[in-house]
């Protein structure tokens, strides 16, 4: 009678070699998800408190030393398509109004707004090769 052996490595089988990768599980861990506060208005609102509380966020004043640096330019303030979906679907948003999401504070704000955690290198937006174009005076991308 034929005798089979079967050696079997348990490292290699421990470590994930040869294991067959189950691609909609990865896909479905990088499916775009809206943030809650596009879809709550009371959590919007009260991130919204918060920023202002904490941040000054708000309208920039005349004369603004810094008038560049506003929340359309900063580096947390993502207006990809996917995202303003979200707001427009969710909490929704005034026609003509420049609204956006703040990653970084977790609610919708105006572009056209200030508060002390600005940071350059923004806005988010679909352009792949937005790191590339050259910046205006200020550091903000020329989108505007
Ligand atoms: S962190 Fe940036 S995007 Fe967020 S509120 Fe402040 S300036 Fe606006």
């Amino acid at each position: 009678m034929a005798k089979i052996v079967i050696n079997i490595d348990m490292d290699e089988l421990r470590s994930g070699i040869n294991q067959v990768v189950d691609d909609d599980m990865y896909e479905a861990e990088e499916e775009f998800i809206c943030p809650l506060s596009t879809q709550d208005s009371d959590l919007n609102d009260k991130n919204r408190e918060y920023a202002i509380q904490e941040y000054a966020y708000g309208h920039s004043v005349k004369n603004w030393e810094k008038k560049k640096e506003i929340c359309g330019t900063c580096e947390y303030y993502n207006i990809r398509s996917n995202m303003l979906d979200c707001i427009e679907n969710g909490i929704g948003m005034d026609e003509g109004d420049e609204v956006g999401y703040c990653t970084k504070l977790d609610f919708t704000c105006m572009a056209e707004n200030v508060c002390n955690a600005w940071e350059k290198g923004g806005p988010m937006t679909d352009f792949d090769d937005i790191d590339e174009l050259e910046p205006i005076e200020g550091n903000e991308k020329d989108i505007f």
